[in-house]
């Protein structure tokens, strides 16, 4: 997840396909000119900048301290943030048919007006009311529990347990209480807040809030759609050997009262609390011989004594073997690496540039494990883009689209090679895996990255993202959630909601997504899109 001061006004800056708006309300006559367009902009970045700081500042101190105070400040902050960020975006389609704009100004204008994440409606009081339903769901997240043995457990530390933990009636309890405690309450506020978005969508000229996300890729929405169907066909047959390999293994695990030979298979013993990334539990699957890598990363650290700091540190010195330079002094100052014992934050990982400069900082609980290891250098990644762009334009300050922005830390991850650890001291040479058994260390890749692509791809397709949500899922039962189809087509409500990792539509306990895993982590768009229904500033790529 990435935040940055520009994002936390509701702006989420994707680059906009100047196809991707169907139709704009008409200029005034006479108001729209080349030369009225460069002047809203100059006054709209102006307004944009002074106000962004601030709110980042708030959204910051919200993230690292929920309480009353911070969620009502966070809630008017992002309200006003939405309106003006609504306001720009009707102002910016005055111009729509304006000739002789220059290429640069026809983009900031697109930027302003299709990138918007939280599309409040205009009447009077909408943007204060969608940006307190989406404060008070992320305060329910942030601060919910589920249970293991009938104890509390928070998020974070439920997530570790969902990962190592290898009993099937705990892990039901635990993902089971999870999501009836911090997913059920808020259904009702995530239907009001799609309602809301959607509403909002309206007003700028796209079907729904799933469209304008959609219409951010440099293309028309629909032909997005067609593009990732493309991709997922493609690699389709692999993923739906990958299941039927797992289900096996896990049928011969634990038998067929607990997972039966066929079928979906049963979503809290896939190592994940949303099911999206199975890498957990290679263990569990690995075949023998080929399998055996001989090394975990978890016991690495543990055994040179690695702690959050130290893991951070060995994540700059990865961009910094690069050639990238050091973060900044205050990076390590105003970073939260270690959950406060004091205190109620938001554990899901983000990364964030607070003055759209060189405030950077990663907002993490972190575990010293393989999972946040690699999330470690996911979230860097991010910022090292950020700091990459900061000398652009303020509209420019983002990624190429936030599928772009996740994949800088993702792919640097995959470099998290045994060749690697052994570079930094972590790995004896001697433990290199030899080359037979390069399929284990595949298959261990390909149960963290083929098996989020279904989970991903339904979360960010179909134009009717809350229509299938709130709609389509609510009348599933329980027991007909829990589990992963190896055909999700058939079951894309069901999955849509897992994937979205917004827990509140569901009345059934599903897996809402989380980044986790111990590749690399391909999630945040999935993230993303729950930050964004969640509130979420903009931008977002979320969720580590
Ligand atoms: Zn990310």
């Amino acid at each position: 997840m990435i935040r940055t001061g520009i994002s936390t006004i509701a702006l989420a800056m994707l680059l906009a396909s100047p196809g991707a708006v169907a139709q704009e309300k008409k200029a005034p006559a006479g108001a729209a000119t080349p030369a009225a367009a460069d002047a809203f902009l100059k006054r709209a970045t102006k307004e944009f900048e002074e106000f962004s700081i601030d709110d980042a500042r708030i959204q910051w101190l919200y993230a690292t301290y929920i309480n009353d105070d911070t969620s009502a400040l966070v809630a008017k902050s992002g309200a006003e943030g939405t309106e003006m960020a609504v306001r720009f975006a009707l102002e910016a389609a005055k111009f729509d048919k304006v000739s002789g704009l220059s290429p640069d100004t026809k983009r900031q204008l697109d930027i302003l007006r299709s990138g918007i994440t939280s599309p409040a409606p205009t009447r009077a009081g909408a943007a204060a009311a969608l940006s307190k339903l989406q404060t008070d769901m992320q305060t329910v997240y942030g601060t919910g529990k589920g249970t293991l043995k009938g104890q509390p457990v928070n998020g974070s530390d439920i997530e570790a347990a969902m990962g190592t933990n290898r009993n099937p009636a705990e892990l039901k309890e635990m993902w089971t209480s999870w999501h009836d405690n911090v997913g059920a309450p808020q259904r009702g506020d995530y239907q009001r807040a799609a309602g809301l978005l959607n509403e909002g969508a309206r007003e700028l000229a796209f079907k729904d809030v799933g469209a304008m996300w959609r219409s951010n890729y440099d293309m028309p929405p629909e032909e997005f759609a067609k593009l990732t169907d493309k991709l997922w066909n493609e690699v389709k047959p692999l993923y739906q050997s990958l299941h039927t390999y797992v289900r096996w293994k896990l049928n011969e695990k634990y038998g067929d009262a607990v997972q039966p030979k066929t079928g979906p298979i049963r979503a809290d013993l896939l190592g994940n609390m949303w099911a999206q990334e199975w890498g957990n539990i290679y263990d569990v699957v690995a075949p023998p011989g080929a399998g055996d890598l001989g090394y975990d990363v978890t016991d690495l650290l543990t055994a040179k004594k690695y702690d959050a700091l130290k893991m951070v540190k060995t994540g700059e010195g990865f961009y910094s073997s690069l050639g990238f330079a050091p973060l900044s002094d205050t990076f390590w100052k105003r970073s939260l690496f270690v959950k406060p014992a004091d205190r109620e934050v938001q554990c899901h990982a983000s990364a964030w540039n607070l003055d759209n400069v060189d405030d950077l900082r990663i907002k993490m609980c972190i575990k010293v494990n393989g999972d946040d290891f690699v999330v470690i250098h996911h979230e860097l990644g991010h910022n090292y883009y950020q700091r990459a762009y900061n000398k652009q334009p303020l509209l420019y300050r983002n990624g190429a689209n936030d599928g772009f922005h996740e994949a800088i830390g993702d792919f640097v991850a995959l470099s998290i090679t045994p060749d690697y650890l052994v570079s930094i001291d972590l790995l004896d040479p001697a433990k290199v895996p030899s080359a037979d058994k390069d399929t284990g260390l595949l298959l261990r890749q390909a149960m963290d990255k083929v098996a989020f692509l279904p989970f991903g791809l339904l979360i960010d397709k179909r134009p009717k993202p809350w229509r299938h949500v709130v709609v389509v899922v609510l009348p599933i039962k329980r027991d007909e959630c829990a589990g992963v189809d190896p055909e999700p087509r058939r079951h894309d409500a069901r999955l849509v909601v897992s994937e979205a990792r917004n827990p509140s539509t569901l009345s059934c306990p599903t897996p809402s997504r989380r980044v986790t895993s111990t590749t690399l982590r391909a999630p945040e768009s999935t993230a993303s899109r729950r930050a964004r229904m969640m509130g979420a500033p903009v931008r977002t790529t979320a969720v580590r």
